[in-house]
């Protein structure tokens, strides 16, 4: 007789990032009896959560913090068991600067993103000319559009708030956390909820304001408020993170230096070509410079040209948890379309640039979270992280922690510019703007090739018409920051609906 005993799944993650992460961890989750390969390209998994320790300073290559007011990032760091790691942002410093003409003004209170809650603030702010607040005030009476067609960031902001509040406020605001180019940013597949209250309130001001309304009626019944500030991140490092995923999946799992250079179906399941990576560099820390050791070079990824000699596995499913462009190299062989789909979505580039001081050097008192740069004012920076004072268990007492970030859509040389060209420009941007003296007592570069997509107008129906392609492909199962969102919530969101997608099919 037969058996009865279930065989165990043997399912494939490729890509070792938060997407892939959360992906596996999902599985085991579910399916303890699972079996999960990570097939991970670099020497590390984590993608651009990383951090490492270095003279006294906690610092964060890539990712600062992520966002609560969606729930997967805080959901799975409960069940991590890390909840009590939580940092919140430090409350006295919730404050951002906008530069304008080469100074730092505060940016109104109260305005979010791209609309502003409270009229004051705006009518005395010195960023904008009594005209622009005037247009800015006009955008109550401004009818919503009539479209439904999606719309560039910069269109729809120009529409509602003109052009001044764009350029000042809203364009150095969104640059900074896209790195992407407004006039390209779609609304829908970005910020969707502002053209909701577009369609829905007539208004974004009076949106706003009804949902404040709203907000404190409801705080009024409420026992407490917010249990968290609107970012937080983890009190020995975003790594923290990636460790207690890794630690849950169990020894064999994370198969790291192990680059996918084809996948196939065969069968019920799936053919996976591996072998060892092309991508490692010195002391494990690919696409990192460190401010003292000489350039590394950072190719974008694709998976190898040849599999010849490349080992093959067979897998009952695949999670793939690529960047897109390597996914689409990847599936452009079983489906042309979908990878010319895929490799449409354009990525930007761009490098952090961390800088230790002791507090005596910097004449400005740092009371913010962080600074945002618009064009207009041509700076190679997008954006400063004033690191410890928004978390200030990131430097010792008596020394501060900035986290400068370049390239983007905007000033895309800037990524990939020789340190010793870009840290004296950015330092001395920097130092001007700050008041600083003398030269940092820390430096390093991070440089973060080819990594944040580009959510261009049209994106959802480009997403929905890859999925469809996808379904076409019975096994696999695509996740990762080009699709519904670049945050980390988002990542894991994405992630673990995929692993969930895998297990249903296969139960
Ligand atoms: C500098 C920077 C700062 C950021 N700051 C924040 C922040 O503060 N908050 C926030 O929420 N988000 C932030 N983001 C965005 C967020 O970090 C990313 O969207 C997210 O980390 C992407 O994760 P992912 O797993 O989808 O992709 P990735 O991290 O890119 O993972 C994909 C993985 O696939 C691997 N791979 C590629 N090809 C192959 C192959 N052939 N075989 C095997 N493996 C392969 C890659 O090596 C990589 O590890 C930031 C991003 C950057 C770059």
């Amino acid at each position: 007789m037969p058996s009865q005993r279930k065989l165990s799944r043997r399912i494939a993650v490729i890509g070792g990032g938060i997407s892939g992460l959360a992906a596996a961890h999902r599985l085991v989750e579910l399916d303890p009896d699972c079996e999960v390969s990570l097939l991970e390209r670099r020497g590390r998994v984590g993608g651009a959560l990383w951090t490492i320790h270095e003279d006294g300073f906690q610092i964060e290559q890539g990712v600062d913090n992520f966002i609560t007011t969606i729930p997967w990032g805080l959901n799975l760091c409960r069940r991590l068991g890390l909840e009590d790691d939580l940092v919140q942002t430090n409350p006295k410093y919730r404050q951002t600067f906008v530069v304008r003409g080469g100074r730092l003004y505060k940016l109104p209170d109260g305005f979010l993103m791209m609309a502003p809650t409270r009229m004051w603030p705006l009518v005395t702010t010195p960023i904008l000319s009594p005209l622009g607040k005037l247009r800015c005030a006009l955008e109550y009476f401004i009818p919503p559009s009539k479209e439904t067609a999606d719309e560039s960031m910069a269109a729809f902001v120009r529409r509602r708030l003109g052009r001044e509040a764009y350029e000042r406020l809203v364009e150095p605001l969104l640059s900074a956390v896209y790195a992407a180019d407004l006039e390209k940013l779609s609304v829908d597949a970005t910020l969707s909820r502002f053209r909701e209250m577009e369609r829905e309130h007539g208004s974004l001001v009076r949106a706003m304001r009804k949902q404040m309304v709203a907000g404190r009626k409801g705080k009024g019944k409420a026992e407490s408020g917010p249990r968290f500030s609107m970012f937080v991140t983890l009190r020995r490092g975003l790594s923290s993170l990636v460790d207690a995923i890794v630690e849950r999946l169990g020894e064999g799992t994370v198969r790291s230096e192990t680059v996918v250079e084809r996948i196939c179906p065969a069968g019920n399941g799936w053919q996976v070509w591996t072998s060892p990576s092309d991508y490692l560099a010195p002391g494990d820390s690919p696409g990192v410079v460190n401010a003292s050791s000489p350039s590394g070079s950072t190719p974008g990824e694709s998976p190898g040209a040849k599999y010849d000699g490349a080992k093959c596995e067979l897998f009952d499913a695949v999670v793939l948890a690529t960047p897109s462009y390597v996914a689409g190299s990847l599936l452009e062989p079983l489906d042309a379309e979908l990878g010319r789909r895929l490799a449409t979505i354009e990525h930007s580039s761009t490098a952090v640039l961390t800088f230790g001081f002791d507090e005596s050097q910097i004449g400005h008192p740092l009371d913010g979270m962080g600074i945002v740069v618009p064009t207009a004012e041509k700076s190679p920076i997008l954006a400063c992280s004033l690191s410890s004072r928004k978390y200030v268990h990131r430097a010792p007492e008596g020394k501060t922690l900035l986290r400068v970030f370049v390239g983007g859509s905007r000033y895309p040389e800037a990524a990939e510019m020789p340190e010793e060209e870009l840290c004296p420009r950015v330092f001395d941007e920097l130092a001007t703007l700050l008041g600083i003296e003398g030269q940092p007592i820390y430096s390093r570069v991070a440089r973060w090739p080819r990594t944040m997509p580009q959510y261009h107008v049209g994106h959802k129906d480009l997403v929905a018409a890859i999925e469809s392609g996808v379904e076409k492909l019975p096994g696999l199962e695509l996740c990762g920051n080009a699709y519904h969102g670049v945050g980390i919530p988002d990542c894991i969101h994405g992630g673990e609906q995929a692993a969930e997608r895998v297990l249903d099919a296969r139960s």
